[in-house]
Protein backbone atom coordinates (compact mmCIF):
# COMPACT_ATOMS: atom_id res chain seq x y z
CA UNK A 1 0.00 0.00 0.00
CA UNK A 2 1.41 3.87 -0.88
CA UNK A 3 0.21 6.70 1.18
CA UNK A 4 0.41 10.07 -0.78
CA UNK A 5 -0.37 13.48 -0.24
CA UNK A 6 0.62 17.16 -1.38
CA UNK A 7 -0.83 20.00 -0.68
CA UNK A 8 -3.85 19.43 -2.67
CA UNK A 9 -6.14 16.11 -3.47
CA UNK A 10 -9.19 16.92 -6.06
CA UNK A 11 -11.90 14.23 -4.69
CA UNK A 12 -15.04 13.09 -6.27
CA UNK A 13 -16.60 16.67 -5.85
CA UNK A 14 -14.25 18.12 -7.48
CA UNK A 15 -13.09 20.03 -4.20
CA UNK A 16 -9.56 20.87 -3.80
CA UNK A 17 -9.07 18.88 -0.30
CA UNK A 18 -6.17 20.11 2.34
CA UNK A 19 -4.25 17.86 4.89
CA UNK A 20 -5.65 14.60 2.65
CA UNK A 21 -4.16 11.57 2.10
CA UNK A 22 -4.68 8.64 -0.67
CA UNK A 23 -4.52 5.58 0.07
CA UNK A 24 -3.61 3.44 -3.23
CA UNK A 25 -2.85 -0.16 -3.64
CA UNK A 26 0.43 -1.44 -5.46
CA UNK A 27 -1.14 -2.03 -8.95
CA UNK A 28 -2.50 1.94 -8.87
CA UNK A 29 -6.09 1.05 -7.50
CA UNK A 30 -7.30 3.66 -4.82
CA UNK A 31 -8.39 2.19 -1.28
CA UNK A 32 -9.34 5.24 0.13
CA UNK A 33 -8.83 8.85 0.29
CA UNK A 34 -9.14 10.33 3.09
CA UNK A 35 -9.96 14.12 4.01
CA UNK A 36 -8.19 16.36 6.53
CA UNK A 37 -11.13 17.63 7.71
CA UNK A 38 -13.40 14.38 7.62
CA UNK A 39 -10.90 11.76 8.66
CA UNK A 40 -8.22 13.05 10.48
CA UNK A 41 -7.94 10.33 13.28
CA UNK A 42 -7.44 7.71 10.49
CA UNK A 43 -4.83 10.33 8.91
CA UNK A 44 -2.65 10.47 11.84
CA UNK A 45 -3.16 6.61 12.93
CA UNK A 46 -0.98 6.26 9.58
CA UNK A 47 2.95 6.26 10.50
CA UNK A 48 4.57 8.88 8.89
CA UNK A 49 7.37 7.64 7.40
CA UNK A 50 5.15 5.80 4.98
CA UNK A 51 3.82 9.29 3.53
CA UNK A 52 4.89 10.49 0.74
CA UNK A 53 4.75 14.33 0.14
CA UNK A 54 4.28 15.86 -2.78
CA UNK A 55 4.33 19.55 -4.05
CA UNK A 56 1.57 20.53 -5.64
CA UNK A 57 -2.15 19.18 -6.56
CA UNK A 58 -2.99 15.75 -7.31
CA UNK A 59 -5.71 14.82 -9.70
CA UNK A 60 -6.94 11.72 -11.71
CA UNK A 61 -5.02 10.67 -15.08
CA UNK A 62 -6.33 12.89 -17.26
CA UNK A 63 -8.82 11.66 -20.04
CA UNK A 64 -7.65 13.14 -23.75
CA UNK A 65 -11.07 12.80 -25.94
CA UNK A 66 -9.97 13.76 -29.38
CA UNK A 67 -6.51 12.96 -30.68
CA UNK A 68 -5.50 11.68 -34.38
CA UNK A 69 -2.26 9.33 -33.51
CA UNK A 70 -2.01 8.37 -37.23
CA UNK A 71 -0.76 11.85 -37.75
CA UNK A 72 2.11 11.67 -35.78
CA UNK A 73 4.13 11.25 -38.26
CA UNK A 74 3.40 15.37 -39.23
CA UNK A 75 5.01 16.90 -36.29
CA UNK A 76 6.59 20.50 -36.94
CA UNK A 77 5.62 19.86 -40.73
CA UNK A 78 2.50 21.83 -41.01
CA UNK A 79 2.78 25.70 -41.59
CA UNK A 80 0.63 27.54 -38.76
CA UNK A 81 -2.08 29.88 -38.98
CA UNK A 82 -3.21 29.45 -42.03
CA UNK A 83 -6.85 28.13 -41.82
CA UNK A 84 -8.69 25.11 -42.37
CA UNK A 85 -8.31 25.04 -46.18
CA UNK A 86 -5.02 25.79 -45.96
CA UNK A 87 -3.99 23.15 -43.28
CA UNK A 88 -5.60 20.68 -45.36
CA UNK A 89 -3.99 21.32 -48.32
CA UNK A 90 -0.77 21.24 -46.42
CA UNK A 91 -1.40 17.80 -44.66
CA UNK A 92 -2.25 16.59 -48.01
CA UNK A 93 1.52 18.37 -49.51
CA UNK A 94 3.25 16.12 -46.66
CA UNK A 95 1.53 12.69 -46.43
CA UNK A 96 3.39 9.81 -46.41
CA UNK A 97 2.99 6.23 -47.39
CA UNK A 98 5.80 4.90 -45.26
CA UNK A 99 4.11 2.57 -42.59
CA UNK A 100 7.76 2.31 -40.88
CA UNK A 101 7.93 6.14 -40.13
CA UNK A 102 4.31 6.59 -39.23
CA UNK A 103 4.37 3.61 -36.67
CA UNK A 104 7.33 5.15 -35.01
CA UNK A 105 6.16 8.18 -34.70
CA UNK A 106 2.52 6.72 -33.52
CA UNK A 107 5.32 5.27 -30.78
CA UNK A 108 6.42 8.17 -29.18
CA UNK A 109 3.20 10.23 -29.67
CA UNK A 110 1.59 7.49 -26.87
CA UNK A 111 4.88 7.65 -25.30
CA UNK A 112 4.27 11.13 -24.83
CA UNK A 113 0.98 11.43 -23.62
CA UNK A 114 1.79 8.84 -20.97
CA UNK A 115 4.38 11.45 -19.63
CA UNK A 116 2.07 13.67 -19.31
CA UNK A 117 -0.53 11.90 -17.94
CA UNK A 118 -2.90 10.80 -19.98
CA UNK A 119 -4.46 7.88 -19.17
CA UNK A 120 -7.49 7.36 -21.64
CA UNK A 121 -7.77 8.83 -25.48
CA UNK A 122 -10.47 8.73 -27.87
CA UNK A 123 -8.99 8.53 -31.32
CA UNK A 124 -10.09 9.24 -34.68
CA UNK A 125 -8.57 6.60 -36.95
CA UNK A 126 -9.01 6.65 -40.86
CA UNK A 127 -6.32 3.96 -41.36
CA UNK A 128 -5.22 0.72 -39.02
CA UNK A 129 -1.41 2.21 -38.43
CA UNK A 130 -2.47 2.94 -34.91
CA UNK A 131 -3.17 -1.10 -34.87
CA UNK A 132 -0.54 -2.44 -33.13
CA UNK A 133 0.73 0.14 -30.74
CA UNK A 134 -3.22 0.10 -28.85
CA UNK A 135 -2.61 -3.83 -28.68
CA UNK A 136 -0.27 -2.83 -26.14
CA UNK A 137 -2.78 -1.64 -24.20
CA UNK A 138 -0.26 1.23 -22.40
CA UNK A 139 -3.64 3.25 -22.49
CA UNK A 140 -6.97 2.90 -22.88
CA UNK A 141 -8.26 3.72 -26.30
CA UNK A 142 -11.58 4.83 -27.87
CA UNK A 143 -10.87 4.11 -31.82
CA UNK A 144 -13.57 6.01 -33.59
CA UNK A 145 -13.21 5.12 -37.35
CA UNK A 146 -13.94 8.28 -38.99
CA UNK A 147 -16.03 8.06 -42.37
CA UNK A 148 -16.63 10.43 -44.66
CA UNK A 149 -17.57 11.19 -48.41
CA UNK A 150 -19.45 14.24 -49.39
CA UNK A 151 -20.73 13.30 -52.22
CA UNK A 152 -23.42 10.97 -52.09
CA UNK A 153 -22.03 8.43 -55.12
CA UNK A 154 -19.02 7.37 -52.72
CA UNK A 155 -21.84 6.89 -49.83
CA UNK A 156 -21.27 2.65 -50.26
CA UNK A 157 -17.56 3.24 -50.54
CA UNK A 158 -17.03 4.68 -47.44
CA UNK A 159 -19.22 3.36 -45.17
CA UNK A 160 -17.99 -0.05 -46.73
CA UNK A 161 -14.01 0.62 -45.82
CA UNK A 162 -15.31 2.03 -42.60
CA UNK A 163 -16.68 -0.89 -41.65
CA UNK A 164 -13.91 -2.88 -42.61
CA UNK A 165 -11.51 -0.65 -40.86
CA UNK A 166 -13.98 -1.05 -37.23
CA UNK A 167 -13.70 -4.60 -37.61
CA UNK A 168 -9.67 -4.81 -37.67
CA UNK A 169 -9.79 -2.59 -34.59
CA UNK A 170 -13.04 -4.30 -33.08
CA UNK A 171 -10.49 -7.98 -33.02
CA UNK A 172 -8.58 -5.81 -29.93
CA UNK A 173 -11.83 -5.47 -28.09
CA UNK A 174 -10.87 -5.36 -24.18
CA UNK A 175 -11.49 -3.26 -20.82
CA UNK A 176 -8.38 -0.88 -22.65
CA UNK A 177 -9.63 -1.09 -26.09
CA UNK A 178 -12.81 -0.02 -27.76
CA UNK A 179 -14.11 0.74 -31.43
CA UNK A 180 -16.87 2.32 -33.26
CA UNK A 181 -17.69 3.93 -36.48
CA UNK A 182 -18.34 7.91 -36.29
CA UNK A 183 -19.01 10.95 -39.11
CA UNK A 184 -16.15 13.00 -39.76
CA UNK A 185 -17.90 16.16 -40.10
CA UNK A 186 -21.04 17.75 -41.06
CA UNK A 187 -19.85 19.00 -44.30
CA UNK A 188 -18.00 15.92 -45.56
CA UNK A 189 -21.04 13.71 -44.98
CA UNK A 190 -23.58 13.42 -47.52
CA UNK A 191 -27.63 12.54 -46.27
CA UNK A 192 -27.14 8.99 -47.28
CA UNK A 193 -24.30 8.42 -45.81
CA UNK A 194 -25.42 9.92 -42.27
CA UNK A 195 -28.59 7.60 -43.17
CA UNK A 196 -26.14 4.46 -43.11
CA UNK A 197 -23.81 5.38 -40.27
CA UNK A 198 -27.33 6.09 -38.22
CA UNK A 199 -28.35 2.32 -38.20
CA UNK A 200 -25.08 1.56 -37.64
CA UNK A 201 -24.40 3.64 -34.30
CA UNK A 202 -27.89 2.70 -33.55
CA UNK A 203 -27.67 -1.09 -33.98
CA UNK A 204 -24.12 -0.82 -32.06
CA UNK A 205 -25.00 1.73 -29.35
CA UNK A 206 -22.39 3.75 -30.29
CA UNK A 207 -20.54 6.98 -29.07
CA UNK A 208 -20.16 9.85 -31.96
CA UNK A 209 -17.48 12.12 -32.27
CA UNK A 210 -17.92 14.99 -34.46
CA UNK A 211 -15.57 17.95 -36.01
CA UNK A 212 -18.24 20.82 -35.69
CA UNK A 213 -17.83 24.64 -36.62
CA UNK A 214 -14.05 24.44 -37.04
CA UNK A 215 -14.40 27.59 -39.58
CA UNK A 216 -16.83 30.19 -40.39
CA UNK A 217 -16.66 28.79 -43.97
CA UNK A 218 -18.75 25.58 -42.71
CA UNK A 219 -21.23 28.19 -41.34
CA UNK A 220 -21.84 29.74 -44.54
CA UNK A 221 -21.79 26.78 -46.54
CA UNK A 222 -24.44 25.26 -44.60
CA UNK A 223 -26.58 29.06 -44.23
CA UNK A 224 -26.10 29.70 -48.09
CA UNK A 225 -23.68 27.22 -49.87
CA UNK A 226 -21.13 30.04 -50.34
CA UNK A 227 -17.39 30.29 -49.30
CA UNK A 228 -14.19 28.30 -49.58
CA UNK A 229 -15.49 24.62 -48.14
CA UNK A 230 -18.55 25.11 -50.23
CA UNK A 231 -16.12 25.58 -53.37
CA UNK A 232 -14.03 22.62 -51.77
CA UNK A 233 -16.40 19.80 -51.74
CA UNK A 234 -17.67 21.12 -55.18
CA UNK A 235 -14.03 20.34 -56.27
CA UNK A 236 -15.10 16.59 -55.85
CA UNK A 237 -18.55 16.61 -57.68
CA UNK A 238 -20.09 17.57 -55.00
CA UNK A 239 -23.35 19.71 -54.98
CA UNK A 240 -22.74 22.06 -52.10
CA UNK A 241 -26.85 23.00 -52.18
CA UNK A 242 -27.45 19.34 -51.04
CA UNK A 243 -26.09 20.90 -47.25
CA UNK A 244 -28.18 24.38 -47.39
CA UNK A 245 -30.58 25.08 -44.68
CA UNK A 246 -30.69 28.22 -43.78
CA UNK A 247 -28.54 27.79 -40.33
CA UNK A 248 -25.23 27.16 -39.13
CA UNK A 249 -23.60 23.91 -39.54
CA UNK A 250 -24.58 22.63 -35.71
CA UNK A 251 -28.60 22.56 -36.67
CA UNK A 252 -27.95 19.79 -39.54
CA UNK A 253 -27.29 17.41 -36.74
CA UNK A 254 -30.74 17.42 -35.51
CA UNK A 255 -31.56 15.29 -38.72
CA UNK A 256 -28.78 13.52 -39.25
CA UNK A 257 -27.52 12.09 -35.78
CA UNK A 258 -29.85 10.02 -33.63
CA UNK A 259 -31.06 11.79 -30.49
CA UNK A 260 -30.18 9.52 -27.65
CA UNK A 261 -26.47 8.38 -28.74
CA UNK A 262 -23.47 10.51 -26.60
CA UNK A 263 -22.76 13.15 -28.89
CA UNK A 264 -18.64 14.39 -28.78
CA UNK A 265 -18.98 18.02 -30.71
CA UNK A 266 -15.06 18.63 -31.57
CA UNK A 267 -14.14 21.84 -31.79
CA UNK A 268 -16.64 24.47 -32.35
CA UNK A 269 -14.45 27.57 -33.28
CA UNK A 270 -17.62 29.28 -34.48
CA UNK A 271 -20.50 27.84 -32.04
CA UNK A 272 -22.75 30.71 -31.15
CA UNK A 273 -25.59 30.77 -27.93
CA UNK A 274 -28.24 29.46 -30.91
CA UNK A 275 -26.05 26.36 -31.90
CA UNK A 276 -24.91 25.54 -28.61
CA UNK A 277 -28.96 25.86 -27.42
CA UNK A 278 -30.48 23.92 -30.03
CA UNK A 279 -27.86 20.69 -29.55
CA UNK A 280 -28.11 21.02 -25.91
CA UNK A 281 -31.69 21.13 -26.04
CA UNK A 282 -32.33 18.26 -28.79
CA UNK A 283 -29.55 15.73 -27.25
CA UNK A 284 -30.12 13.98 -24.17
CA UNK A 285 -26.12 13.66 -23.71
CA UNK A 286 -23.94 16.07 -25.79
CA UNK A 287 -20.07 16.64 -24.97
CA UNK A 288 -18.41 19.90 -25.92
CA UNK A 289 -14.69 19.34 -26.94
CA UNK A 290 -12.12 22.04 -26.46
CA UNK A 291 -8.46 21.37 -28.43
CA UNK A 292 -7.43 25.23 -27.64
CA UNK A 293 -3.88 25.05 -28.94
CA UNK A 294 -4.92 23.43 -32.20
CA UNK A 295 -7.67 26.38 -33.06
CA UNK A 296 -4.32 28.38 -32.52
CA UNK A 297 -2.73 26.05 -34.65
CA UNK A 298 -5.01 25.99 -37.30
CA UNK A 299 -7.59 28.99 -37.35
CA UNK A 300 -5.68 31.24 -34.63
CA UNK A 301 -8.88 31.80 -33.05
CA UNK A 302 -10.24 30.31 -30.08
CA UNK A 303 -14.30 29.11 -29.49
CA UNK A 304 -16.01 31.89 -27.25
CA UNK A 305 -15.67 29.38 -23.91
CA UNK A 306 -18.01 31.74 -21.87
CA UNK A 307 -20.84 30.98 -23.95
CA UNK A 308 -20.45 27.43 -23.58
CA UNK A 309 -20.03 27.72 -19.47
CA UNK A 310 -23.08 30.13 -19.10
CA UNK A 311 -25.40 27.24 -20.85
CA UNK A 312 -23.97 24.58 -19.19
CA UNK A 313 -22.02 22.37 -21.36
CA UNK A 314 -20.78 19.30 -20.59
CA UNK A 315 -16.98 20.32 -21.84
CA UNK A 316 -13.92 17.90 -22.34
CA UNK A 317 -10.36 18.43 -23.28
CA UNK A 318 -9.11 16.78 -26.70
CA UNK A 319 -5.38 17.68 -28.28
CA UNK A 320 -6.00 17.00 -31.51
CA UNK A 321 -2.94 15.28 -33.26
CA UNK A 322 0.96 16.59 -33.59
CA UNK A 323 0.05 17.75 -37.49
CA UNK A 324 -1.60 20.77 -35.56
CA UNK A 325 -0.39 20.57 -32.04
CA UNK A 326 3.83 21.20 -30.78
CA UNK A 327 2.71 18.30 -28.24
CA UNK A 328 -0.11 15.98 -27.16
CA UNK A 329 -0.96 17.17 -23.42
CA UNK A 330 -4.21 17.81 -21.64
CA UNK A 331 -2.29 20.26 -19.36
CA UNK A 332 -0.72 22.18 -21.93
CA UNK A 333 -4.66 22.70 -23.14
CA UNK A 334 -5.80 23.74 -19.79
CA UNK A 335 -3.01 26.15 -19.06
CA UNK A 336 -3.93 27.68 -22.67
CA UNK A 337 -7.64 28.20 -21.72
CA UNK A 338 -6.39 29.48 -18.29
CA UNK A 339 -4.23 32.02 -19.48
CA UNK A 340 -7.57 33.32 -22.09
CA UNK A 341 -10.01 32.67 -19.47
CA UNK A 342 -8.26 33.35 -16.07
CA UNK A 343 -11.12 33.62 -14.23
CA UNK A 344 -12.11 29.79 -14.94
CA UNK A 345 -11.25 27.77 -11.84
CA UNK A 346 -8.98 25.03 -11.33
CA UNK A 347 -10.93 22.60 -10.35
CA UNK A 348 -13.59 23.03 -13.34
CA UNK A 349 -10.51 22.31 -15.54
CA UNK A 350 -9.67 19.56 -13.82
CA UNK A 351 -13.04 18.12 -14.23
CA UNK A 352 -13.02 18.55 -17.58
CA UNK A 353 -9.87 16.92 -18.25
CA UNK A 354 -10.67 13.93 -16.31
CA UNK A 355 -14.48 12.92 -15.43
CA UNK A 356 -16.37 14.69 -17.98
CA UNK A 357 -14.01 13.04 -20.99
CA UNK A 358 -14.07 9.35 -19.27
CA UNK A 359 -17.88 9.97 -19.09
CA UNK A 360 -18.11 10.28 -22.75
CA UNK A 361 -16.35 7.50 -23.52
CA UNK A 362 -18.36 5.59 -21.21
CA UNK A 363 -15.29 4.77 -19.07
CA UNK A 364 -16.14 6.51 -15.27
CA UNK A 365 -16.02 3.04 -13.99
CA UNK A 366 -12.70 2.93 -14.07
CA UNK A 367 -11.27 6.38 -14.66
CA UNK A 368 -11.95 10.21 -13.93
CA UNK A 369 -11.74 10.44 -10.15
CA UNK A 370 -10.44 8.86 -7.22
CA UNK A 371 -13.04 6.19 -5.61
CA UNK A 372 -12.31 3.28 -3.85
CA UNK A 373 -11.92 0.27 -6.39
CA UNK A 374 -10.95 2.76 -9.27
CA UNK A 375 -7.80 2.47 -11.14
CA UNK A 376 -7.60 6.07 -12.70
CA UNK A 377 -4.12 7.15 -12.78
CA UNK A 378 -2.62 9.25 -10.29
CA UNK A 379 -1.14 12.80 -11.85
CA UNK A 380 0.89 15.59 -9.73
CA UNK A 381 0.10 18.96 -11.24
CA UNK A 382 3.35 20.93 -10.29
CA UNK A 383 4.16 24.53 -9.92
CA UNK A 384 0.45 25.46 -9.09
CA UNK A 385 -0.20 28.76 -7.85
CA UNK A 386 -1.48 26.99 -4.50
CA UNK A 387 -2.74 30.79 -3.11
CA UNK A 388 -4.69 31.85 -6.19
CA UNK A 389 -5.53 28.01 -7.08
CA UNK A 390 -4.88 28.51 -10.69
CA UNK A 391 -2.10 26.80 -13.25
CA UNK A 392 1.12 28.69 -14.06
CA UNK A 393 3.18 29.18 -17.01
CA UNK A 394 5.50 26.54 -15.79
CA UNK A 395 2.75 23.66 -14.31
CA UNK A 396 3.54 20.31 -15.47
CA UNK A 397 2.54 17.24 -14.97
CA UNK A 398 4.32 14.09 -12.80
CA UNK A 399 2.63 10.83 -12.99
CA UNK A 400 2.60 9.39 -9.84
CA UNK A 401 0.90 5.74 -10.38
ZN1 LIG B 1 -9.63 16.30 -35.29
Amino acid sequence: MRYITANFIIDEQFKLLSNALLLVQNDGTIQELLSGEKDPEKISSVDKNNIEFFEGVIVPGFVNTHCHLELSYLKNKIQEKTGLPGFVAEVEKNKTKDSEIIRECILNAEKEMIENGIVAVGDISNTNYSLKQKQKENLYYHTFVECYASNKKYADKAFKHATKTVEEFSKLSSDRNRASITPHAPYSVSKELFEKLNHWIKKNNAIVSIHNQESEDENSMFNDGSGKLAKFIQSFGTDAKDFVIGKNSAHSYVNNIPKDQHLQLVHNTYSVADDIQTINNYFTDSYWCFCPNANLYIENKLPQLNLFTKENCKITIGTDSLASNHQLSVLEELKSIQKIYPDTKLTELVQWATWNGAEFLQIEETYGSFKKGKRPGIVLIENVDLENRTLTETSAAKVLA
